[in-house]
């Protein structure tokens, strides 16, 4: 089978490589589409190679469950699934208090195993998966399905921890309109009663934005932060969620959050925080409540399903062939893909 592996730093290739057997507990998958995660392109640009054998990337995977390992029960050869994307064990302290996104198994400072940044991944014609974590797609067609799995379940996780706060009257700000975050738009819209403002720094990410449900999107490219805090009286949101995570989006994050309010970072591009007692300001006001926030849970990925279902999350999409995997990378790296761009073997 083909497989689009990280073969060195900065360098993928597509590979063929043996169809995979699926052991005891996993499930083989013939995958209909792999979304491209930003994320991607970062373990891309990583300095150092990658530890152990070249890697098939892909954390956004679904398709049809296509072979059975020893001792699988409950699912049958063609039923569609989508791929969670944390594997995590389900028996420690934090899986069975449902915090399975922070599962021991990632250690303190790594993540729980996750395919296509660990176990091979999605960009290939097939891949095992722990039965576990191949989750029912229903009606939802598999070719587009697979973004829902992180680019869903993470604005979604980073929702539900603020859930009591987007109450009617309330605003909620949607920093950076890619992948991850034209999904949080619509789980905003879909599934609160929050004012949601938008940002982004292209056209086409805006318009995307309002499509969608924003009740105002905003051009990063002038003062967000003045116009923001204009339309809150000059207090701040209630809530902000950052998914690029560059120091000027961390900034604006801080500038308009109001006191009491609450941040969840998701976005990895490095930016940092300020949060002295000055009154510079992009400090933080008092009370702020913030996370780094993190995937999201077995329970997260069922909502994303089921909203799916309801016809209240539709991933925007462009499909490439599988063997046309350079350029969707490239696209994506120049900030031309609207949504979400997806491999399909
Ligand atoms: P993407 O490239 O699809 O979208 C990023 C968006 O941010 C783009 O629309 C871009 O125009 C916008 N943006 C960038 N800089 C901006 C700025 N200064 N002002 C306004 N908008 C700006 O990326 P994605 O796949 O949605 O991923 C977003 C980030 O989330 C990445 O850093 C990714 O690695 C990270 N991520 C984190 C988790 C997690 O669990 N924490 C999970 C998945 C992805
Ligand atoms: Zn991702």
């Amino acid at each position: 089978m083909r497989a689009v592996k990280l073969t060195s730093p900065g360098t993928l290739e597509l590979v063929e490589t043996p169809i995979p057997e699926p052991g005891p507990g996993q499930v083989r998958v013939k995958v209909a589409g792999a979304g491209l995660c930003h994320s991607d392109l970062h373990v891309l640009h990583l300095k150092s190679p990658w530890p152990g054998p070249a890697l098939t990337l892909g954390h956004e995977g679904s398709g049809w469950i296509d072979a059975l390992g020893a001792g699988v029960t409950g699912v049958t050869e063609g039923d569609p699934v989508l791929v969670n994307l944390i594997w995590s064990c389900g028996h420690c302290r934090p899986c069975v208090m449902g915090r399975d996104n922070a599962c021991v198994s990632g250690g303190r400072h790594n993540h729980p195993p996750t395919p296509g940044l660990g176990p091979d991944g999605a960009m290939a014609e097939y891949m095992l998966v722990p039965v576990r974590h191949a989750l029912p797609l229903g009606d939802i067609d598999p070719v587009t399905a697979g973004p829902l799995a992180d680019a869903a379940l993470t604005p979604m996780r980073a929702i539900n921890s603020v859930r009591d706060r987007l109450t009617p009257g309330s605003t909620a700000v949607v920093i950076g309109v890619g992948g991850l975050g034209h999904l949080a738009v619509q789980i905003l819209h879909a599934s609160t009663s929050a004012r949601i403002i938008a940002v982004d720094m292209s056209d086409d990410k805006l318009d995307l934005a309002r499509r969608h449900g924003a009740d105002l999107a905003v051009d990063s490219r002038g003062d967000a932060a003045e116009q923001i805090l204009a339309e809150s009286d000059g207090y701040g949101v209630d809530a902000v969620f950052d998914f690029a995570g560059v120091q000027p989006t961390v900034d604006l994050a801080t500038s308009i959050v109001a006191p009491e309010g609450v941040v969840r970072l998701v976005g990895l591009g490095g930016g940092g925080l300020r949060f002295g007692a000055d009154a510079d300001t992009r400090a933080l006001p008092w009370g702020v409540d913030i996370r780094k926030s993190y995937g999201g849970t077995l329970a997260d990925l069922t909502e994303v399903i089921a909203l799916a279902a309801q016809q209240k999350l539709t991933v925007e999409s462009t499909v490439y062939p599988l063997d046309d995997f350079q350029r969707a990378f490239d696209d994506l790296d120049a900030g031309r893909v609207t949504g979400r761009a997806i491999l399909q073997p």
